[in-house]
């Protein structure tokens, strides 16, 4: 998963209606939150409540909660603890906690916040009707609601995500997700297909499929069925233009998901396939289950299969015992593999998690000086990488404005922005680059 920033709230605004009560969510994390706040909120509407405008607004707050790092986690207890001002001036104001934050440790939190209402786990939507005699009363039918949302950044509802597989099997040293989202279950494949059909007949043209480990989809399904499968059977949805899926483990990533991309003409050339770091000893340490040699072996087949694509990766620095030596192992790989995109954090102990219990020795100036090498050469790398883009005609699809320009993602998943009359919104359009900027790209309509 890609950690979104910064924080969002992902209350759509229909025009007011005066007396009804009003809600208001307040999301970090990754698409997963994302895509369970739009489902609490679906929730919430079947309940006759509406969006809120600001949180001084609202009836009920839900705050959905990020603990992969201690940062996001330092801003979600502040945000919570900030809550309490408001409830002391609203006794009838109701909060709700969620989110990764909660799984497991409610006791704790309840003594921390006790202006919260409700605390309750990533899925467990039927607490909601703990908030208000209203949510009791309501007769939701939690298997009917959507489980995927409409890219809340723009609005447009031409972009959806949709959660395929929940939780994660895996277990990184370092990482807490498995312990806050459970094991593996994937999403029955006919419900998946239905949904997006019907996603389609709304005008979604692009859908990316979601999960913490989106290439073990299927795993624990009955027979054969894999995310090769799934990704054959979307494609074929009349009405879907564009099919991502994220985040993918290499240890997963088969010749057979590599051949269904390139078979598949709606499935984009972009993959995100986060690596971690670049030293066989710290991948050992940190239980990823792949070598150096598996993963370069995976990007290579990946470029020999699919012209054209392009790469996006994950990396941690400063691990414990990550030597000087070893995160100059990190900087060759990203040197010699050349990624669009590297989404980058300093280690982050987190408490239960087994590295948790290792030192955490290398200091903090260290880790920033790391990242900040990371940085310098990857805004270099990003930058030769767009500039080859010059003069060239990418297919954008446009999924917003943006300072009063068209904006839109080309195949490879670069921003790109133009000016043009008219009305762009949901077209797929040719654009020819004119001004390559490091982290997107300005051109022109070239129809
Ligand atoms: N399932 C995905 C990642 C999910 S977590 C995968 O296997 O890569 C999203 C990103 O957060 C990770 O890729 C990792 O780079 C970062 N991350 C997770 N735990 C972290 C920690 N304890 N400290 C710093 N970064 C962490
Ligand atoms: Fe965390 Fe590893 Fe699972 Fe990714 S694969 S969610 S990093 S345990």
């Amino acid at each position: 998963m890609i950690p979104l920033s910064p924080e969002r709230s992902t209350s759509f605004i229909p025009e007011p209606d005066i007396g009804a009560k009003r809600y208001y969510l307040w999301t970090v994390g990754c698409q997963m939150n994302e895509a369970e706040s739009a489902k609490a909120g679906a929730i919430l509407r079947q309940a006759g409540f509406q969006p809120a405008r600001r949180e001084d607004d609202a009836d009920i707050i839900i705050v959905n909660s990020c603990v992969v790092r201690q940062q996001a986690e330092d801003k979600v207890a502040g945000k919570v603890g900030a809550l309490a001002k408001l409830k002391r001036a609203n006794p009838e104001l109701k909060i709700a906690l969620t989110g990764c934050m909660v799984t497991g440790q409610e006791a704790k939190l309840r003594e921390r916040f006790p202006h919260v209402d409700v605390f309750y786990g990533p899925s467990e939507f039927e607490r909601l009707t703990e908030l208000t005699p209203e949510l009791a009363e309501v007769d939701v039918d939690l298997a009917e609601l959507p489980h995927y949302y409409e890219d809340s950044e723009n609005e447009t509802g031409i972009s959806a995500f949709v959660p395929i597989i929940y939780g994660c099997n895996f277990v990184c040293s370092y990482c807490i997700v498995p312990y806050r989202r459970g094991r593996e279950i994937s999403r029955p494949f006919n419900e998946i297909v239905n949904e997006v059909a019907e996603m389609a007949s709304r005008g979604v043209k692009e859908v990316t499929l979601l999960g913490q480990t989106v290439n073990a989809y299927g795993h624990d399904l009955p027979g054969e069925t894999e995310l090769s499968d799934l990704l054959k059977a979307v494609n074929d949805v009349d009405g879907i233009e564009r099919l991502r899926f994220l985040t993918s483990h290499p240890k997963y990533f088969t010749d057979r998901l590599i051949d269904t991309m390139a078979e598949c003409e709606k499935i984009c050339e972009h993959v995100n396939l986060p690596v971690q770091a670049g030293d066989n000893e710290v991948l050992r340490r940190m239980r990823r289950t792949y070598t150096v040699e598996h993963y370069r072996d995976r990007i290579q087949r990946i470029r020999d299969t699919i012209p054209g694509v392009t790469l996006s990766t994950d990396i941690i620095v400063g691990f414990p015992g990550e030597t000087e030596e070893q995160f100059e192992g990190t900087m060759r790989l990203l040197e010699d593999l050349r990624f669009e995109k590297v989404h980058q954090a300093m280690y982050s102990p987190r408490p239960g998690t087994l590295s948790a219990r290792w030192e955490d020795e290398i200091p903090w100036s260290e880790k920033r000086r790391r990242h900040q090498a990371i940085e310098e050469l990857q805004t270099r790398i990003s930058a030769e990488l767009n500039d080859r883009y010059r003069g060239h005609v990418l297919e954008v699809l446009v999924d917003g404005k943006q300072k009063g320009r068209w904006r839109g993602r080309s195949r490879g998943n670069t921003l790109v922005f133009f000016d043009a009359p008219g009305d762009w919104l949901g077209e797929t359009v040719n654009v020819r680059v004119t001004e390559p900027m490091t982290w997107y790209l300005i051109g022109e309509i070239n129809q």
